[in-house]
Formats: structure tokens, C-alpha cells, sequence
């Protein structure tokens, strides 16, 4: 397996294998880039089918992170940490305990948050092992979870997006169908229905469905029908590389705003958004509201103080559409460049 030539390698500072054969872990640690501070990111565990898969998606998850650190304002790197194994029945409060000694031997260069696979109680049980964490907050107001922050973070981008491509000023009977209602969906649905907007969703988890019928009232359609349904906005909240050249021609949306991280197939995608006339807000300044939470977790300046970050990702999407639009570049191209110019 190679890693400085693997396609995914970005000039990574540190790229970290840690395995302990008595509790059965096996996680790689990528650190992308602390020019800007400490990196952070999440801890995901998923039963990848092998070490080139978790490795590809560590890469790319930590260079990532620093993009969205910077175009965040926050004065942090990125940084991403990947367990192999099932969350479902390989996780143990041992093999979580020795990740945290590998954590804490980095001496504060990455800070573990929970992921995909891993939990707020996890991660108390990491950081009985390590001061390096985040997302373990008591604070009443979200207990450490930042799914609903993301969620936030989500809706204000998209009322930004709906301001920008269709002039309105509100989101009173704006369509939004989103894909996957699970912990970011959930919450997003909750807030577009007390906005005003009309929900089409759907999800592979029938509890999830049910959910979103009962709490908001949601149209409910089968997750291959869910790219051509009439929406303003498609609102991704599931899984990435789902846009791709196939169902970008089945869009009918005009906007696509979601939480989802990596949502396009390839960067190059972005260029047929543009083309189409569709507005896209790049995922990883749309979903910042995960990483500012548990930033200001970690910064102990309170809730309110979060809370205007938070809102601040509206300003900083309108101003990416507002540059892409001047300079004729897909916005995805002109979010890397702002990071890029802040990372320096
Ligand atoms: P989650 O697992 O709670 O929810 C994902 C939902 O998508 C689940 O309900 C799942 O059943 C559904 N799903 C999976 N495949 C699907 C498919 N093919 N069609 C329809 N539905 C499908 O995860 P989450 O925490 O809500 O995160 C959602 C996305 O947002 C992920 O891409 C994640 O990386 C990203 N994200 C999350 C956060 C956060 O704070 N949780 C922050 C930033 C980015």
C-alpha cells in the first residue's frame, strides 16, 4: 500500500497507523495541515473492506477538514481519524482507551471528535485517555453532539442559496427534498418545517421515515427517486459522491444545499453544475457547523458566541456565489481558493 504516491496524499504532515494487537485496534490518524492551529476532526468507525479503503478515505476526509477549518474562520487544521471495524461489535471500551493513549502521544497535533461509528459516550472513554478531545461537552444545550448545530449551519446556507438563485426572502413554500433523515436530516427537516418549507425526504431506514412523517409531516419517496423529484433545493444528508453526470440530468432543483460531506463525484462535476445553472453550495462550508460546535467546545466561549458563527455561514456562502458569479468559476473552485489563500 503506498501513502506518499497514494492519489489522495496532499502534502500530509503525519499520516499515523495505530494498532494494538490485545484489543483488536486498527485505525489510521491522518493529520493534513496545522498551519492555521491544532488539527480537528472526527473519529469514524466503519468495516472497511480494506486498508487502502480506510486509508483513501482518511486522506481525504483530513484534507478536507482543513478546507473547512479555514473557510470557517476557525483557528484550527484538519485532521480525521478512521477505526477498521464494525461500531456494531468490534468496539470496546479498551480498544477505545488505547486509541486515546495514541491521541494523547501526539502531544495536541490532532483533537478527536465524534464520526460515523462513534459516539458523545465514546469519546468520554477516549478521552479518559487523552486531554486531545472534543464533543464530550455537558453543556445542556447540545451534550456534545454537533449534529444539530450542523443542521443549523445547513439551513442558514440554504437560506442564503434561496435568497441568492431565486430572490426570496424567506422559506414559506420552498421545496427542499432531502436525502437521508438521520441525526443532520432529522434536525434540518425540523427547522425548513417551522421555516415554512414543503419536505419530500426519503431514507434506506424505515424508522427514519417514519420519524420525518410524524414529526414534520413529510412527502416520503424511494431513495432512487429522490434526484427527480420538482424541488427548489436538493438538500443531501446522506452519504457522499451521490452528484454525479447520471442523475445531474434528472435535477430539477436549482439549488443544491445539504449537509453531506464529499457530495460530488469528482471535482470536476462542479463545472456541470455551473453549466446547468444550478447553484451549489459547497459541502464543506455548507456543513461547517459541525466542526465550529465543536470548536467552541473546546474554546469554552459559550453557546452565543457559537451561535454567531454559526449564522456567519450564511455571509460567507452568499460571498462565494457572489465571486463565483464575478469570476466565473464553479463555487467549489472559488471556496479552495479562499482556504488555499487563508492556509496559505
Ligand atoms: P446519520 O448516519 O445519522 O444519517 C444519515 C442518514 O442517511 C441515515 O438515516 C441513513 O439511513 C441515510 N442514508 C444512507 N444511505 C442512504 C441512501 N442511499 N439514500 C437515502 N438515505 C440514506 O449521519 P449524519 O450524522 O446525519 O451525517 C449525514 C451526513 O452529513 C454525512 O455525510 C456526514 O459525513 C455529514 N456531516 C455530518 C455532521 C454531523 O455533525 N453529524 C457534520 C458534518 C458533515
Amino acid at each position: 500500500m503506498s501513502v506518499f504516491s497514494h492519489l489522495e496524499f496532499n502534502s500530509h504532515e503525519q499520516v499515523i497507523f495505530a494498532q494494538d494487537d490485545e484489543s483488536g485496534l486498527k485505525a489510521i490518524i491522518a493529520i493534513h495541515n496545522t498551519n492555521l492551529g491544532p488539527s480537528l476532526g472526527g473519529c469514524r468507525m466503519w468495516p472497511y473492506k480494506s486498508d487502502e479503503e480506510a486509508l483513501t478515505d482518511v486522506l481525504r476526509l483530513s484534507r478536507s477538514m482543513t478546507y473547512k477549518a479555514a473557510v470557517a474562520g476557525l483557528p484550527q487544521g484538519g485532521g480525521k481519524c478512521v477505526i477498521i471495524g464494525d461500531h456494531r461489535k468490534d468496539k470496546s471500551d479498551k480498544l477505545l482507551k488505547k486509541l486515546g493513549e495514541f491521541i494523547e502521544g501526539l502531544s495536541g497535533a490532532y483533537i478527536v471528535a465524534e464520526d460515523s461509528g462513534t459516539t458523545v459516550a465514546d469519546m468520554k472513554k477516549i478521552g479518559e485517555c487523552t486531554q486531545y478531545i472534543s464533543g464530550v461537552s455537558n453543556d445542556s444545550a447540545h451534550g456534545g453532539d454537533p449534529s444539530p448545530s450542523t443542521a443549523y449551519g445547513v439551513f442558514v446556507g440554504i437560506k442564503s442559496a434561496v435568497k441568492y438563485q431565486l430572490k426570496l426572502n424567506d422559506l414559506t413554500g420552498v421545496n427542499v427534498a432531502i436525502q437521508g433523515v438521520g441525526n443532520v436530516g432529522f434536525h434540518l427537516g425540523k427547522l425548513l418545517k417551522e421555516a415554512g418549507a414543503n419536505l419530500i425526504v426519503t431514507d434506506i431506514y424505515e424508522e427514519n421515515v417514519n420519524r420525518a412523517i410524524s414529526e414534520f409531516g413529510a412527502e416520503v419517496v424511494s431513495p432512487e427517486d429522490i434526484y427527480a423529484v420538482d424541488v427548489d433545493v436538493f438538500a443531501p444528508c446522506a452519504m457522499g459522491g451521490i452528484i454525479n453526470e447520471a442523475n445531474l440530468s434528472e435535477l430539477k432543483a436549482t439549488i443544491i444545499a445539504g449537509g453531506a460531506n464529499n457530495q460530488l463525484i469528482r471535482p470536476e462535476v462542479s463545472e456541470a453544475l455551473t453549466s446547468k445553472g444550478i447553484l451549489y453550495a459547497p459541502d464543506y462550508v455548507i456543513n461547517a457547523g459541525g466542526i465550529i460546535d465543536i470548536a467552541y467546545q473546546k474554546n469554552g466561549k459559550g453557546v452565543n458566541a457559537m451561535k454567531v458563527h454559526l449564522d456567519s455561514i450564511g455571509k460567507t456562502l452568499t460571498s462565494i456565489f457572489e465571486r463565483s458569479e464575478i469570476e466565473g468559476l464553479p463555487t467549489e473552485t472559488v471556496a479552495n481558493h479562499i482556504a488555499e489563500e487563508r492556509i496559505g
